[in-house]
């Protein structure tokens, strides 16, 4: 497997680039309408995978590490490039967004955590046990279970992490969106009630499941944390790439995921097809019968 891959060298018009969420400081707009992101070894494997699987037209062109300052980064292509005025959302897929990994790491030493237990609070006061009220304290791996709960990772398998409409409007307060209506009102606004682009997102997304289904990389990798990016212009184009591999790891050799049979602690399953399921349902139910 080659390390790094030739770049377009067709020099492009000053390319512009918008975050929806994520950490800011972590992107640098490269040229040749690529985009830096801050090294990590687990997402460039990735990406170097991705290369040379069938999911490559779904997620952006990879072409190495790049040193940028003090720091390194990953190089891939910018999405936006071939947009005009983007609306951008992000949605993060799977029925759970941390890794067995880190379940068994926050397992460890199990400390009772007052932190954690006042950010619970303070979103629902109604949410620690009777023990954990007289602790004033709870667990992290209770909390990060939890906290999956409160919007549709758990019970449909995506949550929309945030958009931004063309006009520079940006939503980002989706922690609670649960219900299967409130993520329809989110999507309507997102493509401002247009039902073209409801349909080239959902067309999209019909090719990206049955691509998904035969890939060799998605079967033989646990994918948490990662989202898909939704993108379209005025002039009614649509794009969907999945994005983040900053938390998707190798599985063990004899082991392989479905990505729909619900989660049991020890099974690594993530629900991603489970959720672009779900997303597809919703998606088609918004376009006129
Ligand atoms: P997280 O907090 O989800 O772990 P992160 O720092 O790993 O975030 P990403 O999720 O990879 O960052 O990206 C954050 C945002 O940056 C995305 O929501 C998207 O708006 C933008 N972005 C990321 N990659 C690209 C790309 N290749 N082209 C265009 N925009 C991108
Ligand atoms: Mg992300
Ligand atoms: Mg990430």
């Amino acid at each position: 497997v080659p390390t790094s891959y030739p770049f377009p060298m067709t020099p492009k018009k000053p390319q512009q680039w918008l975050q929806v969420v994520g950490h800011a400081g972590s992107f640098h707009v490269g040229e040749y309408g690529t985009l830096l992101k801050r090294f990590c070894e687990g997402e460039q494997q990735c990406y170097l995978r991705l290369m040379e699987d069938s999911l490559r037209p779904f997620v952006p062109g990879y072409y190495g590490v790049v040193q940028h300052g003090e720091h390194d980064y990953n190089m891939m292509d910018n999405l936006l490039m071939n947009f005009n005025a983007p609306a951008i959302m992000d949605c993060k897929m799977g029925s759970r967004t941390y890794l067995e990994e880190e379940l068994l790491l926050a397992r460890e030493r199990p400390q009772p955590r007052h932190d954690m237990y006042e950010k619970m609070v303070a979103v629902d006061p109604d949410a620690p046990t009777v023990q954990e009220r007289a602790q004033q304290a709870v667990l992290k791996t209770r909390y990060m279970q939890w906290r999956e709960t409160l919007s549709s990772t758990t019970t449909l398998g995506f949550r929309i992490e945030g958009f931004r409409k063309s006009n520079g409007e940006c939503h980002t307060n989706f922690k609670r969106t649960k219900s299967r209506e409130q993520v329809v009102e989110a999507f309507y606004d997102f493509v401002e009630s247009n039902t073209h682009i409801v349909w080239g997102y959902l067309t999209r997304l019909k090719q990206l499941r049955q691509v998904l289904e035969e890939s060799e990389f998605f079967r033989t990798h646990e994918v948490v944390g990662s989202s898909l990016l939704f993108v379209h212009d005025y002039t009614g184009k649509t794009g969907v790439w999945m994005i983040d591999f900053g938390k998707t790891v190798t599985l063990p050799l004899h082991l392989t995921l479905d990505h729909r049979t619900p989660w049991a602690e020890g099974n690594r399953e993530d629900g991603y097809l489970w959720g672009l399921d779900n997303l597809i349902n919703i998606l088609a139910n918004m376009l006129p019968l």
